[in-house]
């Protein structure tokens, strides 16, 4: 890590003069996310990352390739019980170092290839700090169980879709490129494998830094059986619904694919109590 860059971090400083309380947490953020991000992706962004906290903004903050901008009511106005909602950002805008900065999507239809990963990068960052058990609970909750719900009303539409005119761009960054596809994303992970995803995702960065990415550019990274998946969760409305029972040991599977069309990616994992596998054999 070069001297220059580590030297940036060890003196965080978010905020003006006599206001050091006021970005304390996103101080201690930056501190505990930098470099769990650089270990996860092999690789560093810039040579520094500044913040400047601004007295109002039209978001809650927005990056810029090591610059970061935080509305101040953003950091004043979470409860200091509450922390991790700074930690949750912090974590977000950082990751957009990487995914946004570092690697752009090449158009509008792609901008999942920026909120996307932002969202799915801030729950991973985040689930570290939960207990094993509740690994993926920021994810599932907040945007899968979320999105879920939501997609496929009339109003819904795909994470991917072409962006023609002015009133269509005012609506790009809606919630459906950060939750559906952040839950994509953690979906994804969880069916490839976590470290072939994270293999897959240090080749599109070194093979696409400081340059464009489509999804095409994603999926060539990731094993040939992703992209029917990816390419029907990201280009239709709503998921695929599946229905799963259980009889006399026998474990069925169905689905209308008339109603949700789209591939579906099955994993299996779980314990077979030791009764029951007995019995079995
Ligand atoms: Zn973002």
């Amino acid at each position: 890590m070069p001297r220059r860059w580590r030297e940036a971090h060890s003196h965080p400083r978010h905020y003006s003069r006599g206001q050091s309380e006021l970005g304390k947490e996103a101080g201690l953020a930056t501190q505990s996310v930098l470099p769990r991000l650089e270990k996860y992706t092999a690789s560093l962004s810039w040579d520094k990352l500044d913040h400047v906290a601004l007295p109002q903004g039209a978001f809650g903050a927005v990056e810029n390739p090591g610059l970061i901008y935080v509305s101040i009511p953003w950091i004043v106005l979470v409860p200091p019980a509450r922390p991790e909602a700074i930690r949750s950002l912090e974590a977000h805008e950082i990751g957009h170092q990487w995914f946004g900065n570092l690697v752009t999507q090449s158009t509008w239809t792609d901008v999942w290839l920026s909120e996307g990963f932002a969202t799915w990068l801030s729950a991973k960052m985040m689930d570290e700090e939960q207990p094993a058990d509740r690994k993926h609970i920021n994810l599932v909750v907040q945007s899968r169980e979320a999105v879920m719900t939501a997609d496929g009303s009339a109003t819904s539409h795909p994470v991917r879709r072409e962006v023609r005119t002015r009133p269509e761009l005012d609506t790009v960054y809606d919630r459906t490129p950060y939750q559906k596809g952040g839950a994509i994303l953690l979906m994804l992970e969880n069916w490839l494998g976590e470290d072939v995803f994270q293999s897959g995702l240090r080749k599109y960065l070194v093979a696409h830094a400081m340059g464009n990415a489509t999804t095409d550019d994603l999926e060539s990274v990731l094993p040939a059986r992703a992209k029917p998946v990816m390419d029907g969760m990201l280009n239709t409305v709503g998921v695929p619904a599946v229905s799963a029972g259980c009889e006399e040991g026998k474990l069925t599977f169905t689905r209308k694919a008339a109603e949700r069309p789209g591939n579906v990616p099955y994993r299996f994992a779980g314990r077979l109590r030791r009764a029951a596998y007995a019995r079995r054999m």
